[in-house]
């Protein structure tokens, strides 16, 4: 496999790619040649303007993990990072104060709202972002994609007693920094999502690989709304490559950040199964050829195999790049 494309959420597709790209280059994946090129395409619906800035969450947590910038004990923003505009803003009573841009990271957001002024696509803009983040390091062996250079948001109903309606409808951000997703998403409302198109390179990146992956993301918020660009999903149906996922659900928790939330929100068992079933068997309608889920929850490989998708439980912790390279891998052969 020389040609593998990866539908990416922040910071738990990030996580995959590290241990992905650790696996190629260190030749740890049987089956995939040691030159092999990884094209990601990045959710862009947690994207939204703050400060008159444009701000990409899901791009950028990528983009800095890769290119070793990323602060790694926050898993989003600039290493080394300070503050002083954010409390300067803070002074002047300016909100949002609960959204923190960081000195550095404004720097970027600064270049992509003035290209984006000055009418450059995102794709274009993330492009050039990443001739500083990525390039040196990788070469033309890595591609970030946004999924679509179109606005689309997501948006979450969450229950509000002082409202007429009983309800308020807050931005994906909001809902996640400040209110930091303790309430139930009654609705999820993915804005302008139906209306995008892909952006230039996403369809051929599907049509083009040897392996499509839906790495343990976020399967609503960052892998579902990927799936939501019109003709994406159809791409993935229509490819050649193999279709191979790995469950962001273990033993029935998201291990970190907020896939519960976000699937009973959508009414899906939160479990790899659940996950897994909601994706779909290809040879059923939805997307998958195989499904890789953690050892603890081998009791579900028999429902999933059932439903028509090659299953295998193996460890999928991604607690270092080794253990990353070896799920890699495990996916690869599930497939093969
Ligand atoms: P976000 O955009 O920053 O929320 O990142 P993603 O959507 O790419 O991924 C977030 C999801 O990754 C979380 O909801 C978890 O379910 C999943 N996740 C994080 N760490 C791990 C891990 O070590 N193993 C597995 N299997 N899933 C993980
Ligand atoms: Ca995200």
């Amino acid at each position: 496999m020389r040609n593998i494309t990866v539908l990416s959420g922040g910071m738990g597709g990030a996580r995959f790619l590290q241990g992905l790209l650790h696996g190629i280059e260190g030749d740890l994946l049987p089956g995939v040649s040691p030159d092999a090129r990884v094209t990601v395409i990045a959710n862009t619906c947690d994207d939204w303007w703050v400060h008159g800035l444009k701000v990409c969450p899901d791009l950028d947590t990528v983009m800095y993990t890769l290119g070793d910038g990323i602060d790694l004990e926050r898993g989003w923003g600039r290493r080394a990072e300070t503050w002083s505009a954010k409390e300067e803003l803070a002074a002047y009573g300016v909100e949002p104060t609960w959204f923190g841009l960081g000195d550095r990271d404004i720097a970027t957001h600064l270049v992509r709202t003035q290209m984006l002024d000055a009418g450059y696509p995102l794709s274009q803009v993330t492009e050039a972002l990443c001739r500083r983040w990525l390039t040196p390091r990788y070469g033309d062996r890595l591609t970030l994609l946004p999924m679509t250079d179109d606005r689309a948001e997501t948006h979450v109903a969450v229950a509000d007693p002082e409202s007429p309606s009983g309800t308020r409808v807050v931005h994906f951000q909001e809902y996640w920094v400040r209110l930091r997703a303790a309430v139930p998403a009654e609705t999820l409302v993915f804005v302008g999502l139906d209306q995008a198109t892909p952006a230039p390179g996403v369809l051929d990146a599907i049509a083009g690989a040897d392996l499509v992956v839906l790495p343990p993301s976020n399967p609503v918020v960052s892998v579902g709304t990927i799936l939501g660009v019109p003709g994406l999903r159809e791409a993935i149906r229509g490819t050649t490559a193999r279709v191979v996922g790995l469950s962001p659900i273990v033993g029935s928790s998201h291990v970190r950040g907020m896939a519960e939330q976000m699937l009973t929100s959508i009414g899906v068992e939160v479990s790899a199964a659940g996950v897994g079933l909601n994706y779909g068997a290809r040879t059923g309608g939805g997307v998958l050829d195989g499904w890789l889920i953690d050892e603890r929850d081998a009791d579900q490989v028999a429902r999933l195999e059932a439903a028509g998708i090659a299953t295998a439980a193996v460890p999928l912790m991604m607690t270092d790049h080794d253990a990353t390279a070896a799920m890699a891998a495990a996916a690869v052969a599930l497939v093969r």
